[in-house]
């Protein structure tokens, strides 16, 4: 049994020769939750799109619970269970958050209950508890736009977990929050990594210190460190790659 949730190998993308990934190789656990961070540019983006299947590697292959997922088109790549969560929220804005969950969740996963004919019983129940999860019980009948802009984000997230996938994918999930919704989402995303695989991408050195474990630094398309938070800051060559970010 293969206890990779995803893998990597040699993973290049270029674009016109520039190499966006340059020999990627990076691997997360079933149950992981994996923080990758990285000065702009560093293929961040990317490594998501090659994952989805947005983007074919030039060279190189994806593996996700084993299965190559070469020349997979996107919507079978969600269907065995990646599912992505893009920066800018993408809810229904004139459903409420209960309506926004039940016409994203996922019924086949429920076909067991299906047979005993207590679907819709288990359904509400999972949108109830759901609601709850990502903070918005009160809220869960007004439209969505009614919502702030930290509120749909948790709500989209929400709504990617009732997919029910087995690799959750979350670009950038706290740009242009407040502290506060930061830290929501942050906590949000801890409840959820109990028993989700989960890879973030982020910028916010803040919230990566709140949620990480495990710390994946890309630079020029490859892994330039991988440990602690701490072991990364203090890693020198990390330091150099942010720094060098900064002056330019
Ligand atoms: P990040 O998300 O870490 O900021 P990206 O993955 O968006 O980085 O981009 C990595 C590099 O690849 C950048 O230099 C970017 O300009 C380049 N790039 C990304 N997508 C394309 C594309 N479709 N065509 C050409 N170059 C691209
Ligand atoms: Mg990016």
């Amino acid at each position: 049994m293969n206890a990779k949730i995803l893998e990597t190998e040699n993973v290049t993308v270029s674009f016109d020769g520039f190499k966006a990934l340059n020999q990627l190789k990076f691997s997360m656990e079933v149950g992981e939750l994996r923080v990758v961070i990285g000065p702009n540019g560093a293929g961040k983006t990317t490594f998501l799109d090659v994952i989805t299947g947005k983007v074919q590697p030039t060279v190189g292959r994806v593996l996700f619970k084993g299965k190559n997922l070469r020349s997979l088109p996107e919507h079978q790549i969600a269907r065995l269970g990646i599912g992505r969560k893009f920066q800018t929220p993408r809810v229904f804005l004139n459903l409420t958050p209960r309506e926004n969950l039940e016409i994203t969740s996922n019924h086949n996963k429920n076909v067991f209950s299906t047979l005993f004919g207590r679907s819709h019983a288990t359904e509400s129940n999972s949108i109830k508890g759901l609601l709850e999860t990502i903070g918005l019980t009160s809220k869960a009948d007004i439209p969505a736009a009614l919502l702030s802009h930290g509120e749909k984000q948790r709500l989209e997230i929400g709504m990617l977990v009732a997919q029910s996938p087995d690799l959750l994918l979350v670009d950038e999930p706290v740009a242009g929050l407040t502290d506060e919704e930061t830290y929501n989402i942050g906590e949000l995303l801890l409840t959820l990594a109990q028993n989700h695989s989960i890879l973030v991408i982020e910028h916010d050195m803040e919230f990566v210190q709140q949620i990480a474990r495990k710390v994946t630094v890309l630079h020029e398309g490859s892994v330039l460190c991988e440990g602690s938070f701490a072991e990364v800051q203090n890693d020198s060559r990390v330091i150099e790659v942010y720094l060098g970010q900064q002056q330019e």
